[in-house]
């Protein structure tokens, strides 16, 4: 048996085209296009790359995107101060702050200036909150892409026996919630997890976001399970490779998603749907009453 691979590039292909539609329907009545900034603090190259990547995710599905750079050494509170601008912009929809920050930067901090209803990367402890209340809000991206590629590869979630290695803000702790949602029975493993490769061999479903190259391996992997892996891990050689040992989980799993190609495209594609959200939300609310970065819906 040789796993299927889970082409993430194909499913962001088919979100992104659903956005375009639905983002031309809602901003119709509107004199510009849709707007999204991504928030840049500092130079790391791979960050910078990613921001790269969303603006032309935006630029896809017919919204504006700009790019807003402020230097590594910025205050706290400045950082909080740009993104409360942007907040109270009522020609900006939608805000991505790419994390991580640097070292001397407290995120929720610096987090306290973002609109919870323009933080399209689910990065707001209101949007968190949401979440886990079933209340709405935005996800986390990259969670939400791994339940969103099972969902649309038709993998069913009711009932099975999910783990999801990693208890990340960004993404284990809102992909374990987003699968309850699901209906599966989710288990949480980390770093003090005893016998993880115990564990990974029960589940049925693993989604692995440790950030550690090869950690999950064949001999951990129940025949015919489904792994979706949103590690992205940069080798010494400039190759990027996920969390999964790829070449001992092929000839056991029954699906799996290649990293890069896999999780990655889908982020920005959820990330796109989130624009349309809160596109709609302030259609359906009126320009004159945009949202104020404190107050809760
Ligand atoms: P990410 O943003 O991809 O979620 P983080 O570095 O923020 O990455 O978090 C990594 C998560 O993965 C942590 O929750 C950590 O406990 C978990 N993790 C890292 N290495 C291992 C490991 N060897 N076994 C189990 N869990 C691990």
């Amino acid at each position: 048996m040789s796993a299927r691979l889970l082409d993430g590039r194909a499913i962001a292909r088919t979100m992104l085209e659903e956005t375009r539609h639905e983002l031309a329907l809602h901003a119709a009545g509107r004199s510009t296009p849709p707007a999204i900034r991504v928030v840049l603090v500092g130079d790391d190259p791979a960050s910078a790359m990613y921001a790269r990547r969303i603006l032309k995710s935006a630029e896809g599905v017919g919204a504006s995107g700009g790019l807003v750079t402020l230097s590594g050494a910025s205050a706290a509170g400045a950082v909080r101060d740009r993104l409360h601008e942007l907040s109270s912009d009522d020609g900006v929809d939608g805000i991505i702050l790419q994390l991580p920050l640097p070292d001397h930067l407290e995120m929720e901090a610096v987090i306290a200036g973002l609109s919870p209803e323009k933080d399209l990367d689910g990065i707001h402890a209101l949007n968190a909150g949401r979440i886990s209340r079933r209340a709405g809000g935005f996800a986390p991206s990259c969670a939400e892409a791994a339940v969103q590629i099972l969902l649309r590869s038709q993998v069913p979630l009711a009932g099975r026996l999910a783990v999801v290695v990693g208890r990340s803000n960004v993404v284990g702790r809102p992909a374990g919630l987003l699968l309850t949602e699901e209906d599966a029975t989710v288990t949480t493993c980390h770093r003090q997890t005893a016998a993880l490769a115990e564990q990974v061999r029960a589940a049925e479903i693993v989604v692995v976001a440790a950030g550690s190259p090869g950690l999950v391996s064949g001999d951990m992997v129940r025949p015919g399970a489904v792994l979706i892996d949103c590690g992205i891990n940069v080798l010494a050689d400039g190759s990027v490779v996920g969390d999964l040992d790829l070449p001992s989980v092929l000839p056991v799993a029954g699906a799996v998603t290649p990293v890069p190609g896999g999780v990655g495209p889908v982020t920005n594609a959820v990330l796109m749907e989130h624009l349309a959200r809160a596109v709609r939300a302030r259609a359906t609310l009126g320009r004159e009453g945009s949202l104020s970065p404190v107050t809760a819906a």
